[in-house]
């Protein structure tokens, strides 16, 4: 699909914005976010006297802190009395707090087709309060056969080779990422589509990476068998870096639960669920040479 046909096919919906609000208020429960004013690193502050203003997530009000305090020691919101976290209250970025994650939402499309699409979300603090603040990441196709990716640029959206999920992280020498998040699905956006059996609410219930669990599941339906026997382990491996295992383990092309373990008998195939991807393919070898038995 060209990017032109893909803007003309995207249907027109937007997350459910509650939902998002929710998803930060969880994010920003009980935290505190303070910075210093009056200082070096706040050269436009019109504050005569150095010291710290903060704001407490969990009532939302702000006060002022004597600037010989430690961050680290604001544990007690003196103005609500609840327990928070202290943070660093950045103001790069035209004020956005560091605060901040990926957040998914999948809806249907014509047919069997699902699309995805990732926001990067942030708050901006306000003199009113926090205001949520979110800008579109990446537009995700999928269709029995097809996976599709599009990022958005300086120059409009761009179709995207590897369709991997997205990471964002502070900046670029920062080791750790921002939180992602997957908006709720119903049922009726999956029923009937191209995803009806694969599984995906407990795909993300382990946390998989949802683009890339999405991808394993088209070219491999056959995962929906290793669910349904029970072989957590084994996907589990799959997306801790262990692909290759899982491969020479099981026949991820079988069309059949028993096709996956080829060559297992059925004594076998009751202690596989309970196996990681490299243990099955020694108990299976140790077995079928007579060295090991099945009960
Ligand atoms: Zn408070």
């Amino acid at each position: 699909m060209t990017t032109d046909e893909m803007l003309a096919r995207l249907p027109d919906e937007q997350p459910d914005f509650e939902e998002l609000q929710e998803v930060i208020g969880r994010e920003l429960k009980g935290k505190l976010f303070a910075r210093r004013i009056g200082m070096d690193e706040d050269p436009f502050s019109l504050s005569p006297y150095p010291h710290w203003e903060c704001v407490c997530t969990a009532c939302g009000k702000k006060f002022e802190a004597d600037v010989k305090d430690k961050l680290k020691d604001m544990t007690v919101c003196p103005m609500c009395g609840g327990k928070v976290e202290p943070h660093r209250w950045m103001f790069r970025r035209g004020g956005k707090l560091t605060s901040a994650f990926l957040f998914y939402h999948l809806f249907r499309g014509i047919g069997r087709e699902i699309w995805v699409r990732s926001w990067r979300v942030s708050q901006r603090l306000n003199w009113d309060g926090l205001e949520i603040d979110y800008e579109p990441m990446s537009i995700y196709h999928f269709e029995d056969d097809t996976a599709e990716k599009w990022k958005l640029g300086w120059q409009g959206w761009k179709p995207i080779k590897t369709i991997r999920m997205d990471t964002w992280k502070p900046n670029s020498f920062s080791y750790e990422y921002y939180p992602a998040f997957v908006g709720a699905i119903s049922k009726k956006t999956i029923k009937g589509s191209c995803l009806e059996y694969s599984q995906l609410d407990r795909a993300i219930e382990y946390e998989f990476p949802l683009i890339e669990y999405i991808g394993f599941y088209l070219k491999n339906p056959s995962v929906e068998y290793l669910w349904k026997s029970n072989c957590i382990r084994l996907l589990c491996d799959y997306f801790n870096g262990r692909k290759d295992d899982v491969r020479r383990a099981v026949n991820l092309k079988a069309k059949t639960f028993k096709g996956l373990f080829r060559g297992a008998d059925k004594r076998e195939m009751k202690i596989i669920p309970q196996l990681h991807a490299r243990e099955i393919i020694w108990f299976h070898w140790l077995y079928q040479a007579g060295v090991i038995r099945a009960d």
